[in-house]
């Protein structure tokens, strides 16, 4: 069997926001997979915020995307050839080579799940990295105790819908920004007790101060700028501020929060993560995380883009808001 695999290779270093003329498709034969490798057929493949940060030629805490190469990213298949008898033909796997159709990996970055209990989608959302960062970022670092009001930023997108959902688990009263009024209503549905929706506002804190009257003591953030600026000056002494995301700068120059002072006179913590760092809480996290899933108590909802030549415009649209929930391409069985 001859395998052509179609892939999204990033053409050009995009200025601002990117444009459809910084990537390209290409296609690429594969060879049979080696001892300790596989093909997949990819199902769904994730596009995600921090992958705009990969396009750009500097150190990170992961490697830049290379220019001319496929890009890569979370995603969910089926093996189609097998050079590891541990995953057999027919198996469903997660991997880390998406943005393509076909993929060669090695069998070691490959995982096996099961989906006749929880749908393949779900691994790249809730039961991925996404849910994972929730977990980490308001479990490590926000620690929010019932009672204490928890503020989440893009709450109705990957990360955020989990974090809310987590931080009503723990008896927390929850805040949420979104950008629309629809997503305000699925919020609601989750669980959430105030949402704000911050396109509609001129004055984030002043928004934030009426839907939060005794202040917040964590703050789940996603988006940077505007929102943190709000949020530190909403905060109650010693509220903790997880810095998960800063969607905001992604594309253009960063706003610092001006009121940064703010937080040594209220004795804030402000604690940057990454989920390579968590790694560690895997196994709790995926025990836990399924069990709310199975449960109910953790709801998710996807936004489905089909076809890989949708791929750049799912991805653009992270940025102007298009997803409720998780942002997939669903590529064709
Ligand atoms: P997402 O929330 O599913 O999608 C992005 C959402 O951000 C959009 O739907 C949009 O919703 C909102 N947004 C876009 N531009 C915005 C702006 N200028 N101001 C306010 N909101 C804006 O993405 P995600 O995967 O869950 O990621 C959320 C954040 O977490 C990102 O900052 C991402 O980089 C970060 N993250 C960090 C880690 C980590 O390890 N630290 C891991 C995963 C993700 P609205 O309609 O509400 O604007």
């Amino acid at each position: 069997m001859s395998i052509v695999a179609r892939e999204i290779h990033l053409k050009s270093r995009p200025h601002g926001l990117p444009t459809a003329a910084d990537f390209t498709a290409t296609q690429r034969a594969l060879p049979q997979p080696g001892a300790g490798q596989l093909i997949v057929r990819n199902s769904f493949v994730s596009v995600d915020p921090y992958m705009r940060g990969r396009m750009i030629d500097e150190p990170s805490y992961i490697a830049p995307f290379e220019l001319d190469a496929p890009l890569d990213g979370a995603s969910i298949g089926t093996v189609v050839a097998s050079g590891d008898e541990r995953f057999p033909v027919g198996s469903t796997v997660t991997h880390f080579s998406g943005w393509r159709d076909y993929a060669l990996i090695d069998a070691a970055s490959a995982n096996l799940v099961d989906t006749s209990r929880i749908p393949a989608e779900t691994y790249l959302g809730p039961l991925g990295f996404p849910g994972l960062a929730a977990y980490a970022g308001l479990l490590q670092f926000g620690k929010p105790q019932a009672g204490e009001t928890v503020f989440v930023s893009a709450a109705s997108g990957a990360v955020g819908s989990v974090a809310v959902q987590i931080a009503k688990l723990k008896g927390a009263r929850v805040v949420a920004s979104v950008g629309s009024e629809a997503k305000a209503n699925w919020l609601r549905e989750l669980g959430a007790d105030a949402v704000i929706n911050y396109r509609e506002t001129t004055d984030l804190a002043s928004a934030l101060r009426a839907a939060a009257p005794e202040g917040i003591d964590v703050y789940f953030d996603n988006v940077g700028g505007s929102h943190l600026e709000a949020a530190i000056e909403v905060a109650n002494d010693f509220a903790r501020i997880v810095l998960c995301g800063m969607i905001e700068q992604y594309n253009s120059e960063a706003r610092g929060p001006r009121n940064i002072y703010t937080a040594v006179k209220k004795s804030i913590v402000l604690s940057g993560f990454i989920t390579p760092n968590q790694l560690h809480l895997w196994s709790d996290f995926a025990r836990d995380m399924a069990t709310w899933i199975e449960a109910g108590q953790v709801k998710s909802r996807e936004t489905i883009v089909d076809g890989l030549d949708n791929a750049v415009p799912a991805f653009l649209g992270l940025f102007s808001g298009n997803n409720v929930g998780k942002m997939l391409v669903r590529l064709p069985a």
